[in-house]
């Protein structure tokens, strides 16, 4: 019942914490975290040269479920996001049906609770169907565990509507999340417009398409008093209109994913569809301007996005296919590489990107190292060289544009509540946590666990 992390780098950005720590479990809680610790009936996990982090949260996934499951499950998205280091998730309401009722909210919780790795967080819908004409039961959905609202996927362009939105979700003190996009701005677009756009043949999404529903949305927030998070932000003017709002006091926030940062539209490789997003990947200035923003806290965390589609789908024309990609397993890797390990955030800043800046967005009691606290860990390394094989991945869908990628760092071992759900070494380790704790985890007392 009892598990000692030992001889781990401890960090927690929430508590400032930043040092050698051992970090004792008992049963689903942090029981201890000291200098060293001396438990001889606990299971000892090994943690020397790897870093002991607050399960790390994303606050922007797909899941798929219900309607979509040839693409992705809960069960399948849950342990992608164990592996690449989450211990819980905040799930998208583009499922079929669409999830803007209770109904749905409680049938993914439910779900959850039966086949999850981690723990899962519904967002509900912005509007009925996200057809952006009435809007959802924002209250129903709330009242079954639903922690957000967003048409994720179908931009709001209905102000009045959106308007209206905010309002009740600041008296439900909930966040609404928005995709920004007009989409008169972009139609026909397949990747940014540029040079790269013009080279290829292909048609443009301009980075104006965003920025002009940025700006209404900052209006629209500072007019409710409403919390509007940006999801995927992507461009150098809209971080810079965040900047300023936030210096106003407007309460916006914003995210941006791993592969926003990590790729220019110059690096496209033609015709793979794998490179096709949205919003789809901008220049090398929108990207410098993801890092500053990331540096002075403009964007509040990273999110990946996780967008699984099955091959057939997928790999059709490049203007034929549906946007999106994988994230869930490259995510800490591209943070380490693009950010750590070129120097421009230091591994606090990193792991609050993941944890406790992202739960501030949406209000989630998650995303701290505490003894006390629930026992959601990530353990991971930094330094561990390893390639991203694409084929081994858990998600059900393999539309990654990092197959083949070589990484240093990346996760390590995932605990959610005290359970070690996967090793790098094990793969899933253990069932849901809410199953009964019948099978051992995979390492062995005192083994060292190798980082992926
Ligand atoms: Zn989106």
């Amino acid at each position: 019942m009892r598990l000692l992390i030992r001889n781990g780098r401890a960090v927690d950005p929430a508590s400032g914490l930043d040092a050698k720590r051992d970090v004792l479990i008992d049963r689903d809680r942090i029981v201890a975290i000291e200098p060293r610790i001396e438990c001889p009936d606990a299971e000892v996990l090994d943690a020397s040269g790897l870093v002991v982090a607050p399960g790390f949260v994303d606050i922007h996934v797909h899941l798929r479920e219900p309607g979509i499951e040839h693409a992705e499950t809960i069960e399948s998205g849950t342990r992608a996001a164990a592996a690449g280091g989450f211990t819980a998730v905040c799930c998208m309401p583009n499922t079929l049906p669409v999830n803007d009722s209770a109904q749905v909210t409680s049938f993914i919780v439910e779900r959850a609770r039966r086949t999850a790795t981690v723990h899962v967080h519904p967002i509900g819908a912005i509007s009925k169907g996200s057809k952006g004409e009435r809007l959802a039961d924002i209250g129903a959905m709330r009242s079954e565990g639903a922690v957000a609202i967003s048409d994720d996927g179908i931009p709001v362009m209905d102000s009045g509507l959106m308007r209206r939105a905010m309002k009740y979700a600041a008296s439900f003190g909930i966040t609404v999340i928005d995709h920004c996009e007009d989409l008169s701005l972009s139609a026909g677009g397949d990747i940014h417009e540029g040079l790269q756009s013009m080279r290829l043949g292909l048609g443009g999404i301009p980075g104006c398409s965003e920025d002009v529903m940025v700006a209404r949305d900052i209006i629209l927030a500072a007019d409710t008093g409403s919390r509007v998070h940006i999801a995927h932000i992507s461009t150098a003017n809209s971080i810079a209109m965040v900047r300023h709002a936030k210096r106003m006091g407007i309460p916006v926030t914003s995210e941006v994913t791993p592969h926003h940062f990590a790729l220019a539209d110059e690096k496209i490789p033609g015709y793979d569809s794998n490179f096709k997003m949205k919003p789809p990947l901008r220049t090398q200035r929108d990207i410098d301007a993801a890092i500053e923003g990331l540096a002075d806290g403009t964007i509040d965390c990273i999110a990946t996005d996780h967008a699984p589609h099955t091959g057939h789908i997928k790999m059709q024309e490049f203007e034929r296919c549906p946007f999106g990609i994988t994230g869930l397993e490259t995510a800490l890797a591209l943070s380490l590489k693009t950010l750590y390990h070129a120097g421009t955030a230091d591994l606090k800043h990193l792991v609050g990107l993941f944890t406790s800046a992202a739960c501030e967005c949406l209000g989630l009691d998650r995303g701290r190292l505490r003894a006390g606290g629930p026992a959601d860990i990530t353990v991971f390394s930094t330094e561990r060289e390893w390639v991203y094989d694409v084929h081994s991945t858990l998600s059900k869908s393999k539309n990654s544009p990092f197959g083949g990628e070589s990484f240093r760092g990346g996760p390590a071992a995932t605990i959610v509540s005290g359970k070690v759900v996967w090793t790098a070494g094990g793969g899933i380790a253990t069932r849901p946590p809410s199953a009964p704790a019948n099978k051992m985890p995979s390492f062995q007392p005192t083994t060292r666990i190798q980082p992926r």
